[in-house]
């Protein structure tokens, strides 16, 4: 059964690009089928799988709006079994024009809902804000949405916030929106502020952390930049290690939890 998973955190920068693309590629390694579906505008998680606007006729916009089948529109990435659902700037334009739409909120989810049993797994990265782009992310993720939180000061700042969007969602729009883990990101150990970020949303959050911690590493951020994920481009790296363990903990979690339905 296919598991949808949305990234959501408001804060930009704190790492659910990386958390999107690294998951997938770790996942399609191990043998298991991924789409990745892009609904920001930014387009980061397109351009790190190495897919260039330039060669794109079609996007994740033309889908949302109904003016291209999602089968026409998703691509192949070079990882074997990854295949993604890429973004254009143009998405910009869709937080504007759905507004006035039918359901505006449920367009992804309803979308989506064509690949259900085609992927094992399908993690859909939003942009750094509560817009319409990510209701419809937190709206079509049928097994939760994994938090993303950088080990920085200030960490906490705005998850109230993304709480209540994220309670808003389950109680009037998608009553199966659980919190399916929260991600420690960008921790550095030579620093105390770090441990105390962890210790603090540790705290917050009893029973959602994952335990695997992604160290702040170069090799992450230097990746993207090549059209590569971890898992190519410095597979033995600390940062590739710590994905491929959250990987890892992820499908631990599932075997003992039942899929959507
Ligand atoms: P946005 O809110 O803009 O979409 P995001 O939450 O998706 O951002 P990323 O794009 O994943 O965050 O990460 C922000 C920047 O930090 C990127 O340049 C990325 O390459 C880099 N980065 C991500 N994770 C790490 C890490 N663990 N160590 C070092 N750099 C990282
Ligand atoms: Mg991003």
């Amino acid at each position: 059964m296919t598991r949808v998973y949305a990234l959501a955190n408001q804060k930009g920068g704190v790492g659910k690009t990386t958390t999107a693309v690294s998951l997938g590629a770790y996942l399609a390694a191990a043998g298991l089928s991924v789409l990745l579906v892009d609904v920001d505008p930014q387009a980061n998680a397109t351009s790190s799988l190495g897919v260039s606007r330039k060669i794109l006729t079609h996007s994740a916009y033309d889908v949302l709006l109904d003016r291209a089948p999602l089968e026409q529109v998703i691509v192949q990435t070079k990882q074997a079994r990854m295949d993604l659902l890429p973004a254009t700037p143009a998405l910009a334009g869709a937080e504007v024009e759905l507004v006035a739409a039918d359901k505006r909120e449920y367009q992804l989810g309803r979308i989506l809902e064509r690949v259900i049993g085609r992927y094992d797994y399908v993690f859909i990265d939003s942009p750094p804000s509560l817009g319409l782009l990510t209701i419809n992310a937190l709206t079509a993720a049928r097994d939760g949405v994994i938090i993303p939180v950088q080990c920085e000061y200030l960490a906490l700042e705005g998850l109230g916030q993304l709480l209540k969007t994220v309670y808003m969602v389950r109680d009037s729009l998608n009553p199966r929106l659980i919190i399916a883990g929260v991600v420690l990101t960008m921790y550095d150990a030579r620093t105390n502020l770090s441990k105390q970020v962890v210790e603090e949303i540790r705290r917050y959050f009893p029973a959602y952390v994952f335990k695997a911690i992604i160290p702040r590493t170069v090799r992450l951020s230097e990746a993207p930049s090549y059209g590569e994920t971890i898992l190519h481009y410095a597979p033995a790296s600390v940062g590739a290690l710590a994905y491929q363990a959250l990987a890892r903990e992820l499908v631990q979690r599932n075997r003992t939890m039942p899929a959507g339905d």
